[in-house]
């Protein structure tokens, strides 16, 4: 026997020894390189300043299901991490083992259908498949995880026309709380299938995704920057860019402002090379920098990259979701904007507000996730604070809320609360209720009972179902 049974919590150290006895190479202590590597590839300093008593970093789902075995012999915490994109304190511990997937970046191409391994990024699986005139519906920045995307949902420039990155999932291989490994497909453990497109980290850990493909060529796209004074016209240009409903198309516009720095950004992209006017409105307003040409996808996905701040901040951000209204998308900036003018002194902040368009289109899928969207529009927020000193994270994360909290408000007044309005989890703070407000949560309370009676997840950080 390698340890006595049962583990406790401060048994942590009897878990990593034994890791380490069965996987030498791939478990990693505090002060060796892969280690502190593996902290140092994260979004958020939220996870960066984490210290794991040890990483275990697998290849195989057989490994992660001994590793879930022997944890499941005691009450250890554990994290899980893909990409490691998450702005919450999901994806490490400071008290338990974190598993980090980044070396399951596996992907194969057979039968029109990708094989990919969670700890891929979204630009390397997209740049794989490029050889075979396909490609798969998964992230806008090429460098974001897949498996916290797919886990959350999953919003794609090709969501417009194929429904989230969720709803394109086939199959899932999980790893249990009881350390099997199954298949969730439609047909075996059809429950835990739905669970997963868009229920998140509670219900096992997924050690291979299986993806619809499509067939794609060159696309035309890339990004526009201009002067926030511009707003009115580019939320606007937002408007009538909606009502042309051309799900080939996909844009997301981001005001943002740091010191005296104060622009616009957006992100524009179409299946194919001859747009038309479709960004007509757009590319009409003054920009301070307008780069928009054909591109292979995986090229446009990197360029995309280059947007993403650099590591070594603290964030918060929150979601907020309406239906489309010219007036409120306005009055939606004009809080954002006085409210973050009152911080703007405070150095090194950045203050972002991202509107995503989620045209109807997007329901049109056969595979319906736990968001289960309807056939309507609908405007996902995202705010966001990035800053780099740590006296600061309370003041930021409260002058979040309170923009967020102005602008449910503005929605209640303008009567614009009512209907189906989920919220998306991976844009969304810890303390969101996201689950709750998605039209299949009854239905994933009941798939956590089935696969999960006894809370095994319930040790790792997430959105509990
Ligand atoms: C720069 C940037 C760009 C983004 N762009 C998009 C976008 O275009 N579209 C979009 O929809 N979202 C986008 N997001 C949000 C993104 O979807 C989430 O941050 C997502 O969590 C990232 O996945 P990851 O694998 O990198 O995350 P991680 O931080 O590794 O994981 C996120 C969560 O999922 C859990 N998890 C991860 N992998 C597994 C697994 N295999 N099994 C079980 N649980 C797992 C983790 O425990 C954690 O709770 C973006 C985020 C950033 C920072």
């Amino acid at each position: 026997m390698i340890f006595i049974t049962p583990i406790t919590a401060e048994d942590i150290e009897v878990l990593c020894n034994a890791l380490e006895n069965l996987y030498f190479n791939k478990l990693h202590r505090p002060n060796t390189a892969p280690y502190e590597k593996e902290l140092l590839r994260y979004w958020s300093v939220a996870n960066t300043n984490t210290r794991p008593p040890c990483i275990f970093q697998p290849t195989l789902a057989a490994e992660v299901s001994e590793a879930v075995k022997l944890i499941s012999k005691g009450d250890v915490l554990v994290a899980i991490k893909s990409g490691g994109h998450t702005a919450n304190d999901f994806a490490s511990t400071d008290e338990g083992l974190l598993i980090a997937l980044g070396n399951m970046d596996q992907l194969d191409y057979r039968n029109g259908r990708a094989f990919v391994g969670p700890g891929g990024r979204w630009s390397q699986v997209i740049e794989q498949l490029d050889k075979y005139n396909v490609t798969v519906v998964g992230g806008r920045i090429g460098n974001v995880g897949v498996g916290g995307l797919l886990l959350g949902g999953g919003l794609s420039f090709l969501s417009p026309q194929y429904g989230l990155a969720a709803e394109n999932v086939l199959n899932y291989q999980v790893v249990l709380a009881d350390g099997s490994i199954v298949n969730a497909n439609e047909c075996e453990n059809p429950e835990l299938f739905f669970g997963l497109k868009g229920g998140g980290n509670q219900l096992g850990i997924v050690t291979e995704f299986t993806l619809k493909t499509y067939p794609i060529g060159l696309v035309y796209g890339g990004v526009i920057f201009y002067h926030g004074r511009y707003n009115t016209e580019l939320l606007e240009a937002f408007e009538t860019f909606r009502h042309k409903n051309e799900p080939k198309g996909s844009i997301v516009l981001t005001f943002t402002k740091t010191g005296d720095t104060d622009v616009a950004v957006l992100l524009v992209f179409f299946d194919g090379t001859d747009p038309g006017t479709l960004f007509e409105e757009f590319i009409n307003i003054e920009s301070i920098k307008l780069d928009l040409k054909i591109w292979k996808y995986a090229e446009l996905l990197k360029n995309n990259d280059d947007l993403a701040i650099a590591p070594g901040l603290g964030w918060v951000i929150r979601t907020i979701t309406y239906h489309p209204s010219p007036e409120l998308l306005q009055v939606n900036y004009r809080i954002w904007n006085e409210t973050t003018n009152e911080l703007l002194s405070l150095p090194n902040t950045t203050y972002g507000i991202t509107y995503h368009l989620l045209p109807a289109s997007i329901s049109n899928t056969t595979q319906k996730s736990v968001l289960d969207l309807e056939s309507v529009d609908l405007i996902w927020i995202e705010l966001a604070n990035a800053w780099r000193n740590p006296t600061h994270n309370n003041i930021q994360i409260f002058q979040l809320k309170t923009v967020a909290d102005a602008v449910e408000e503005a929605k209640l007044r303008m009567n614009q609360h009512n209907g189906y309005l989920p919220l998306y989890s991976n844009d969304a703070w810890k303390d969101q209720p996201v689950l709750k407000t998605l039209k299949g949560y009854n239905h994933l309370k009941k798939v956590k009972q089935l696969y999960d009676p006894h809370n095994f997840w319930d040790r790792t950080r997430g959105f509990r179902i």
